[in-house]
């Protein structure tokens, strides 16, 4: 597989990131595996992905592409902007900006081509260059005095014409210049998504990158999750808990016995539409590791209450297995 044919299978431009690579395989394989994608082609695909995450990897990721963690470096350097191409910014994210979208100040610097001497760092004027005497070499005599060098005319680089140098960039052909842009970030938007935002300081190439949550987790299906522990008795009494979603603290009645609960349309957004997902919330009751003598005595009634349901039939049989057993220690 070619290198080009690689990263077009990742659906990547070549010199994608090494966390973009990583980002992209990790979603293909979330989508093709075939213990998740039961379609005829799933196999031959995930085998594709693996061929080219595989001949990507091995060819090296390419040097001076932004990894995940070096987030201050893009903002640092200013970085070139030469006209047409976009300034790579990475745009860090926390969950509920992603999932909700929000609006990010871009601040930074860009490095343009001077527009006044069109990058050159100088204007040629009409005039011979008068260090050379427009002969675009100049002579240096050795102290013997019958021999003599030529060099390049360091005034004109040899070009006859005299010089002058750019006041608009003092001669280094570029200039920096400072932006701060607001953009809209749309919601829904994944770690390692490379959004388009073209703006009057010269078009933007935005790498979103998603801050770890204390709380929430975002699975490479797009499905929002959280665990949290909640009290054992509140638990068994179907109480109310406060549990974090993306807009905040909300109440969320517990039933004994269940721990996955669903909370319908509070998740990520999924698809092009925008439609909030399913939040899945797992429940771990904890149970006090010392009781008081009270307490104690209360949970022994409890227990002593003979069973019923699912766990009461199976007592029963339990019951009946063992009676049923022949002894053996009695025949022996
Ligand atoms: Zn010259
Ligand atoms: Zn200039």
């Amino acid at each position: 597989m070619l290198i080009d044919d690689a990263y077009a299978e990742l659906g990547l431009a070549l010199g994608a990131s090494e966390a973009e690579v990583k980002a992209a395989w990790r979603r293909l394989v979330s989508r093709w595996h075939p213990d998740r994608n039961k379609t005829a082609i799933a196999l031959g695909r995930m085998q594709r992905i693996n061929t080219a995450y595989e001949r990507v990897r091995l060819a090296g990721f390419v040097p001076g592409a932004p990894a995940a963690n070096d987030a201050a470096a893009s903002a640092a350097a200013p970085q070139p902007a030469a006209s047409g191409r976009p300034v790579r910014r990475r745009v860090r994210l926390t969950l509920e900006e992603a999932a909700l979208g929000c609006m990010k100040v871009l601040r930074g610097k860009t490095m343009n081509e001077c527009a006044r001497c069109d990058g050159r760092g100088h204007r040629v004027l009409a005039d011979a260059c008068d260090v050379c005497e427009g002969h675009g070499i100049v002579r240096h005599r050795a102290w013997y005095g019958w021999v003599s060098t030529t060099a390049t005319c360091s005034a004109c680089h040899g070009e006859r014409m005299a010089r002058q140098v750019c006041d608009g960039c003092d001669g280094a052909g570029r200039v920096t210049r400072a932006y701060r842009h607001t953009v809209r970030i749309p919601a829904g938007v994944r770690h390692a998504d490379v959004l388009d935002a073209t703006e009057t300081g010269g078009p933007f190439e935005l790498h979103v990158e998603l801050s770890t949550h204390r709380f929430f987790v975002l699975d490479d299906d797009g499905m929002l999750r959280c665990e949290m522990p909640v009290d054992g008795f509140a638990w068994m009494t179907n109480r109310w808990v406060e549990v974090p979603t993306l807009s905040g603290v909300q109440q969320m009645r517990l039933k004994r016995g269940h721990h996955v609960y669903r909370l319908r349309g509070q998740g990520f957004p999924s698809g092009r539409l925008g439609a909030r997902g399913d939040y899945v919330v797992t429940v771990v009751p904890a149970f006090p590791e010392s009781l008081s003598a009270e307490q104690e005595a209360l949970l022994d009634q409890l227990s002593a209450t003979p069973s019923t349901g699912p766990l009461g039939t199976w007592q029963r049989k339990l019951r009946a297995w063992d009676r049923g057993r022949p002894k053996a220690s009695s025949a022996s």
